[in-house]
C-alpha cells in the first residue's frame, strides 16, 4: 500500500501509529494537526457574497490544543453550553469570537457568568421564549444585540438522533412562536442581529440547501434588523471510502447566489456564518487500540477481536450505528490491512471492547446488532486503529464506565513530532470526589 498512509488525505501512517504506541501506551486518540489546518482553510475559502465567518462547533472535540490550532486558523466558536464557552476562552478565544447556542437557561450563578461574558462581547443565541424573557431586560438595558435560533420544523441528520430540526427535537424558537418572540423583543427594545438555524448533523446536502432558502424567507418576514445569517453546521465527512463528503465549494456557491438574490430584492447585505464541527476534526482523529484477545462463539457464531478501547472511547457505533474505517497495524509499524485499498487476504471479524456490555462493539449496524468487518487477522498486541475519530469520540464517550479511565490524546504536529496534549486520567482522579460515610 502506498506510503502506508491510513487515509489518503492524512499524514498519519502505519509507522506513525507504531511510533506513537511505543511512546504512549494504548489506548489513545491521535490527531493530525496538518489535516485540521487543511480543513480550516477549505472552510475559510467557502464562496460567499458579503463575508463569511466560520465558527467551529466545539462540542465535536473540545481539547485545548486543538482549540488553539483552530483559533490560530482564524475560526470562531459555536459553543453548546456555558462551560464550553468558558473552555473556549481558557484556550484563548475572545468572548466576542463565541456564539453560545444552548438548551440551558441563565439562572443563578450561570446568569452572572453569562452577563459578564456578554458584556465582554459573547454572542447569545436565544433558543426559547423563556431564554428571551430571562435575558431581555439585561440585553435591553446594556444595548447588547442578540441572536435567535429558529426551529424550522424541518430537519436533516444521518440518523434520527442527529436530526435537530423536525418536530421530534426542540432546539430553537419554533417558527409558530417567532412572531410572539419578536413582539416581546420589540417591546423591550431589543436588537436581533443574527438569525440562526442548525438542522442536524451529517444529513443530506439537498436539505441543507433548502434550508438556505427557508431561512432567508423567515429572516425577511420576521427579522428586519438582522445583518447576519447563520446556517449552522452538519457538513458530512467521508469516513468510509464509499461515503461522499459535503462539497463545501458547491454549497457556498449556492448560498452566495441566494444571498446576492436577497440583496437585489431587499437591498440588505447579509453576512454569512457556518458552524462545522465534524468537518473540521473528524478525519484528523484516530483511535489507537491494541488487540488483547481473540475468541469465537462456535461454528455458527463469530470470530471476535477484543481490543483495549471500545464504547468508552468511541460510542458512535453504539449510539448511531456509525461505521469507522479500521486498520490493522503490526507492532513494527506495517499496515496489515486498511480500508482505502486492497490489502492481503481479509477475514470477517467482530471487534469488541473491554466493557461488560453486549453493546460494547465497534462493529454494529444502526439497529445495534453485531456485524462483521473484513480485515487482516491481527496477532495479539497488534494495533487495531479506527479512523474518523476526531469528532464526537473523545468529547462524547462515557469514559468512566467499568471504572476505565479517560484515555490520553496525542497530536502529530505539522513537522511530524508526536506530542501529548492530554494526559491519561488516573484511577485516583476517577474517585477523588467520593466521600466516605
Ligand atoms: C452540533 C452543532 C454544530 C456542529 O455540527 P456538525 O454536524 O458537527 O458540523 C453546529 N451548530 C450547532 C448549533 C450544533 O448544535
Amino acid at each position: 500500500m502506498e506510503q502506508q498512509k491510513l487515509i489518503p488525505a492524512s499524514n498519519v501512517t502505519a509507522e506513525t501509529i507504531a511510533a506513537a504506541a511505543k511512546k504512549y501506551p494504548t489506548p489513545f486518540y491521535l490527531y493530525d494537526e496538518s489535516l485540521i489546518r487543511d480543513r480550516c482553510k477549505e472552510l475559510r475559502d467557502m464562496p460567499n457574497a458579503f463575508g463569511l465567518k466560520v465558527r467551529y462547533g466545539m462540542k465535536a472535540n473540545s481539547s485545548k490544543a486543538l482549540l488553539k490550532i483552530i483559533a490560530n486558523e482564524g475560526l470562531g466558536i459555536d459553543a453548546a453550553s456555558l462551560n464550553e464557552a468558558k473552555r473556549a476562552m481558557m484556550a484563548g478565544f475572545g468572548a466576542e469570537e463565541i456564539l453560545l447556542t444552548t438548551q440551558e437557561v441563565p439562572i443563578g450563578e450561570d446568569r452572572r457568568d453569562l452577563e459578564d461574558m456578554m458584556r465582554g462581547g459573547l454572542n447569545y443565541n436565544v433558543c426559547s421564549l423563556r431564554q428571551l424573557e430571562l435575558v431581555a431586560d439585561f440585553a435591553g438595558k446594556n444595548k447588547i444585540p442578540l441572536s435567535m435560533r429558529v426551529h424550522p420544523g424541518v430537519g436533516s441528520g444521518a440518523s434520527s438522533t442527529r436530526n435537530t430540526g423536525d418536530k421530534y427535537s426542540c432546539f430553537g424558537v419554533h417558527l409558530s412562536v417567532v412572531k410572539e418572540a419578536m413582539d416581546m423583543a420589540k417591546e423591550k427594545g431589543l436588537v436581533l442581529k443574527r438569525v440562526h438555524v442548525h438542522i442536524g448533523s451529517g444529513g443530506d446536502p439537498k436539505v441543507w440547501k433548502d434550508n438556505i432558502d427557508r431561512e432567508l424567507s423567515y429572516l425577511e418576514q420576521y427579522f428586519p434588523g438582522a445583518e447576519t445569517i447563520n446556517f449552522g453546521g452538519g457538513f458530512k465527512e467521508r469516513r468510509m471510502p464509499e461515503e461522499e463528503r459535503a462539497d463545501i465549494k458547491a454549497l457556498g456557491q449556492y448560498a452566495k447566489e441566494r444571498i446576492e438574490g436577497f440583496f437585489k430584492r431587499t437591498g440588505r447585505k447579509l453576512f454569512m456564518e457556518i458552524e462545522p464541527g465534524t468537518f473540521v476534526v473528524a478525519m484528523a482523529g484516530f483511535l489507537v487500540t491494541r488487540v488483547l484477545d481473540k475468541k469465537n462463539t462456535g461454528s455458527d457464531g463469530f470470530q471476535f477481536l477484543v481490543v483495549d478501547g471500545g464504547m468508552e472511547t468511541n460510542t458512535r457505533p453504539l449510539l448511531y450505528g456509525s461505521r469507522h474505517p479500521m486498520f490493522v497495524v503490526s507492532t513494527e509499524g506495517t499496515l496489515l490491512s486498511g480500508e482505502y485499498g486492497d490489502g492481503p487476504a481479509k477475514k470477517p471479524f467482530v471487534v469488541v471492547g473491554r466493557c461488560c456490555e453486549s453493546g460494547d462493539a465497534l462493529t454494529l449496524d444502526d439497529e445495534g446488532k453485531i456485524v462483521e468487518r473484513n480485515m487482516a487477522e491481527p496477532q495479539f498486541d497488534d494495533y487495531l486503529v479506527l479512523g474518523g475519530c476526531g469528532a464526537y469520540c473523545s468529547s462524547m464517550t462515557p469514559f468512566n464506565y467499568n471504572s476505565h479511565t479517560q484515555i490520553p490524546e496525542v497530536l502529530q504536529r505539522a513537522n511530524g513530532d508526536l506530542v501529548l496534549i492530554r494526559k491519561a486520567q488516573s484511577l485516583a482522579q476517577v474517585t477523588q470526589n467520593e466521600l466516605s460515610i
